[in-house]
């Protein structure tokens, strides 16, 4: 049995970090990597922080780094409860930091961190910051869809504008522990209408504004919400949503089934609609900017337990129908805020950009909670990656000068079909650490991104001394984890492009083989976490059963991640995808995201995805869909040298049974490969496409059927 928070394998395993060189005297091995040499192995492929960088780090070393992770292991309510005293607790929590119960063979699981402790996380976030000095500091600096449109909000601004809110949730009868559904785009109003929430008590569930109104009505009728925070439309582009239509079916439905909604507050974003445009219901339907500004610019705060509920999430649903993830507030108002600070290095200086929407996971921990916990500035973009052009962030990281820009593979992939020259154009000289999430980043990705990012990349190329002025945070976390699990912390250690690198403070995670038992040293298989960390979900809404039997029944003692994952001899972590991608070909166990990445690295291939097929002689098959770089046309020259290319970096057992040109990849909104769909495309089971509610454009799905034998 493992008694999880005294002992810890991973221990050992980190323990040959203190061996590691740092230093830029390291460089030319950078620049064999950025050149794009053939890399011969992972001991070749370490990316070192440059020494400007480690210097002023907040984790300048692998020793720094060793001895605050051991104490967070051994001691982890000290480490923890050090931290939790930075923020403001209207009474201290009484009894143990954390439960130790994660061991489902001792009966339910009940995850609890801070217990006793009241505080509230808004009051942490705006009021706290307002009084260390921060008022006209800017926290929200906000950019348009259209050019020119923009905004801004100091901590003293968002406070009023916060309070105005939740004093009107307060009127129209929201109370603590009611939700409240929040259908909204990325304008300010939206970490508003978090923050109103949060401050009331009140639970808040974002459904990402790009879901149809059938989502939107099951999500409505899972939480039966007091009121539902939307608005009349947005431009997503060149592009209208009418998002009060979608609500408005989304609540017809509702009350088809016998739910109704009382207040639908509609947000008035005059760029995208008139209100004469709208349709209305009068009694339910009320314009923002009619009431809220009536509404005094201070309110109570409602204080709250640290187990209270703070917010109700729904996964992504890459892998079936989307759970409902509770996270509470004391543990996960700690652990985003460390996170954030750490991975990304923060300074107070900083101006932080995370182009994810707040409908998704990473929205709520690192574009609201963990940036404004630690007063820093943030940027909430409302439009597209590629409006007016493929330059558009470019322009906002100059314009704003990011120095963190935190995204996901999916853009900067897109991003890089459409050439350098929208990069080129932009200074991007304010960038000083990159950060990614969702999906592994393929190590060509990660070089791109790198290189995409210097603007001393010419110098790199000619004279090279080249200086890796970024630090790439390829962060692995899930809804469920709250935060940050395995992630680098820059300038703390060096990277393996391609490698979410080591766990963060406090965090366990143990590869166990299909019997559970855990694996040492150099190994692959199943990533559990052992023991509780405080940022971790506790519960799936109205379904705990479902919670425990999904995540810890699995493998008895550990929570399970659902992720497959390798471990190098260094001890660096590799994400090899889901563990139903993972691939076994004549007895070989192939991870999808190695494939991938292969084919990935081909000059012509932009994006891949690897599923496996039944093979009479093989077992199972490997089956690639892939999307070419913009003007490519598919041929079968390029097809040989696709396959060529696997089996020379990963050998010929891995090398595609099958290639499937795709114009596209039927991708989850949050930008996720569906892969369970293209598994039922590979194997031609087109009857069983099953929900494909949650697919960013379901016309890709017949285009790629009705090229499946051509
Ligand atoms: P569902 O659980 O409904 O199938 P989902 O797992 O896509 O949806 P999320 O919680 O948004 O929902 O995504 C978490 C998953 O994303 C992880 O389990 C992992 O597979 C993947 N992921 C996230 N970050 C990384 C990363 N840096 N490297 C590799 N994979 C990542
Ligand atoms: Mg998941």
């Amino acid at each position: 049995a493992s008694s999880g928070l005294k002992t810890s394998n991973y221990l050992r395993h980190v323990e040959s970090l203190k061996s590691f060189p740092s230093g830029a005297g390291n460089i030319p091995q950078l620049n064999a990597v950025i050149l794009g040499e053939a890399l011969a192995s992972e001991e070749t492929d370490r990316v070192y922080p440059s020494e400007d960088f480690t210097r002023q780090a907040l984790v300048p070393s692998p020793e720094k780094y060793l001895e605050m992770y051991k104490r967070s292991i051994e001691d982890p309510a000290g480490f923890w409860a050090d931290i939790a005293s930075q923020f403001y607790w209207k009474q201290k929590w009484d009894q143990e930091v954390c439960s130790e119960n994660l061991d489902i063979r001792k009966g339910n699981i009940k995850i609890e961190w801070f217990k006793g402790g009241i505080t509230n996380i808004c009051y942490n976030c705006v009021d706290r910051n307002i009084e260390a000095g921060l008022g006209d500091k800017i926290a929200i600096y906000w950019e348009g869809n259209e050019l020119g449109v923009d905004g801004t909000l100091t901590y003293s601004q968002l406070l009023h504008q916060v309070c105005q809110l939740a004093n009107y949730l307060k009127d129209i009868g929201v109370k603590k522990g009611d939700a409240v559904i929040i259908y909204l785009p990325m304008l300010m109003e939206l970490p508003i209408a978090m923050l109103a929430c949060a401050r009331i008590g009140a639970v808040h569930s974002i459904v990402f504004a790009g879901f149809s109104a059938e989502s939107l009505s099951q999500r409505i009728m899972d939480c039966k919400p007091k009121a539902v925070i939307t608005c009349n439309a947005v431009m997503r582009g060149p592009k209208v949503i009418q998002l009060k239509d979608i609500v408005d079916a989304a609540l017809a439905d509702c009350a088809k089934n016998g739910i109704s909604v009382d207040v639908c507050l509609t947000y008035d974003n005059q760029s995208a609609m008139t209100r004469e445009n709208t349709k209305w219901q009068e009694g339910r339907d009320i314009w923002w900017q009619d009431v809220i500004p009536k509404y005094p610019t201070t309110c109570e705060i409602e204080w709250v337990d640290a187990e209270d509920p703070l917010f109700l999430l729904y996964t992504s649903g890459s892998t079936g129908k989307p759970k409902g993830v509770l996270h509470t507030t004391g543990g996960y108002m700690v652990y985003t805020a460390t996170t954030f600070k750490y991975a990304f290095d923060y300074k107070p200086s900083d101006v932080y950009w995370c182009t994810a929407d707040c409908g998704w996971i990473t929205g709520h921990s690192y574009v609201t909670y963990g940036p404004l916990l630690n007063g820093a500035a943030v940027v909430v973009f409302e439009g597209a990656p590629n409006y007016p052009d493929s330059g558009r962030c470019w322009d906002i990281v100059d314009k704003y000068k990011v120095t963190i820009f935190y995204t996901a593979p999916t853009l900067v992939r897109s991003l890089m079909r459409e050439g350098d020259q929208y990069v080129t154009r932009y200074s991007r000289k304010s960038l000083r650490v990159l950060g990614s999430v969702g999906e592994p980043i393929n190590p060509s990705a990660w070089r791109l991104l790198a290189l995409l990012f210097s603007p001393l990349m010419q110098e790199w190329f000619y004279n090279v001394v080249g200086d890796a002025r970024c630090p790439i945070s390829d962060t692995w976390w899930q809804t469920e984890t709250g935060g940050f699990m395995i992630t680098p912390l820059p300038g703390a250690w060096p990277q393996k492009p391609g490698s979410a690198t080591f766990p963060f403070f406090g965090v366990q995670p143990v590869i166990v083989d299909e019997k559970g038992v855990e694996l040492e040293g150099e190994c692959s298989g199943y990533l559990c976490v052992k023991s509780s960390w405080p940022g971790a979900f506790r519960t799936l809404y109205g379904d705990h059963e479902r919670y425990e039997t999904t995540y810890f029944k699995p493998f008895a003692g550990y929570y399970f991640t659902g992720d497959g994952c390798r471990r190098d001899k260094d001890g660096y972590h590799w994400l090899t995808g889901r563990v139903d991608d993972v691939i076994n070909v004549s007895g070989h166990r192939i991870g999808t995201a190695e494939v991938e990445s292969a084919l990935v690295s081909h000059p012509q291939c932009a994006e891949a995805a690897v599923v496996g097929i039944e093979h009479e002689v093989k077992g199972q098959g490997i089956y690639a869909f892939v999307t070419l770089v913009d003007g490519v046309p598919y041929s079968k020259e390029l097809r040989k040298s696709l396959i060529l290319t696997v089996r020379k970096q990963i050998g010929a057992f891995a090398a595609p049974d099958k290639i499937h040109w795709a114009p596209g990849l039927p991708k989850t909104r949050s930008g996720k490969i569906m892969r369970r769909i293209l598994r039922k495309i590979a194997s031609r089971q087109l009857d069983e496409l099953g929900d494909t509610s949650t697919l960013a454009d379901p016309g890709i799905v017949d285009q790629l059927i009705a090229l499946a034998d051509s």
